[in-house]
C-alpha cells in the first residue's frame, strides 16, 4: 500500500517515463573508462563543456594505460578549459594507475570501491554504477537537489540525506531512471532561475510551480 506521498511520486516518475522511458547522460564516452573519466570532468562543469575537450581527448587517451602516456602536463593542457582542470588532472593520472595496478585496468563495478578512488565522489560512484552496471542508486547533483525540493521530495540541501529521501519516496522500478530524468527535467524546464512552469508536464502535482499557478487554478481543478 502506497503512502500518499509515494502514489504522488508514482504519478510524476510515471510522466517521465511516459515521455522518455530510456533516459540517457549527454556525456559523451566510448568505453566504460571513457564514462568515468567524463563524470570525474563533469563536477561544476556542464556536459556541453565535457563533451567539447573530451572529443579531442579520448581519440589519444580512451585507456588507463594510455592517460598515463600523455602525462599530466599534456592532459592539462586538453582539458584547461574546465573549471578545477588542475586538480582533475591530477585525480585522473592517479586513477588511472590504481586502476592498472588494482583492477586490471577496469573500472571496479562496486559503489565503495569507486568511492576510493581519486576524484570520484558518491554522487559520481552512483551515476557510474548506476549507467554501467545497472545498480538503481539515484545520484543526487545541483539539478536533482533543486527538483527534489520544488517537487517536495526532501526539505534537506545536503545530498545524502536527498538522496535517502528520495529512495523512500520513489517507487523502486523508477530508481534506476530517476536521476536521470530529474536532471534533465532540471537541465531544461525546471530551471534554476526560471523554471518554466507553464509548459511543465508535472504542474498539477508540483507544489511549487512558480508562475502558473493562477493561470492552471482557473482552468484545471485539481488536488496535490
Ligand atoms: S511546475 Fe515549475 S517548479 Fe514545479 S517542477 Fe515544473 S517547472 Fe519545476
Amino acid at each position: 500500500m502506497l503512502t500518499k506521498e509515494q502514489s504522488r511520486a508514482e504519478k510524476i516518475f510515471q510522466r517521465f517515463e511516459a515521455r522518455n522511458s530510456n533516459p540517457r547522460s549527454e556525456l559523451t564516452s566510448y568505453n566504460n573508462f571513457t564514462f568515468a573519466v567524463a563524470v570525474l570532468l563533469s563536477a561544476q562543469t556542464t556536459d556541453k563543456a565535457v563533451n567539447k575537450v573530451t572529443a579531442e581527448l579520448f581519440k589519444i587517451a580512451d585507456t588507463p594505460e594510455k592517460m598515463l602516456d600523455l602525462g599530466i602536463d599534456r592532459l592539462k593542457d586538453y582539458i584547461k578549459t574546465l573549471g578545477l582542470f588542475n586538480n582533475k588532472a591530477k585525480s585522473i593520472i592517479a586513477m588511472s594507475r590504481i586502476l592498472i595496478s588494482e583492477y586490471n585496468s577496469e573500472i571496479p563495478t562496486s559503489r565503495n570501491e569507486l568511492e576510493k578512488l581519486p576524484g570520484i565522489g558518491r554522487k559520481s560512484a552512483n551515476v557510474i554504477t548506476n549507467r554501467l552496471f545497472g545498480k538503481d542508486f539515484i545520484a543526487v547533483d545541483t539539478h536533482v537537489l533543486r527538483l527534489a525540493s520544488r517537487l517536495d521530495f526532501s526539505e534537506s540541501q545536503n545530498p545524502v540525506d536527498v538522496e535517502n529521501d528520495l529512495i523512500k519516496v520513489v517507487p523502486k522500478r523508477f530508481h534506476k531512471n530517476a536521476s536521470d530524468w530529474l536532471v534533465l527535467h532540471g537541465r531544461y524546464i525546471c530551471k534554476a532561475k526560471n523554471p518554466n512552469c507553464k509548459e511543465c508536464f508535472l504542474n498539477d502535482l508540483c507544489r511549487k510551480r512558480q508562475d502558473c499557478i493562477k493561470s492552471i487554478l482557473s482552468s484545471n481543478s485539481f488536488e496535490v
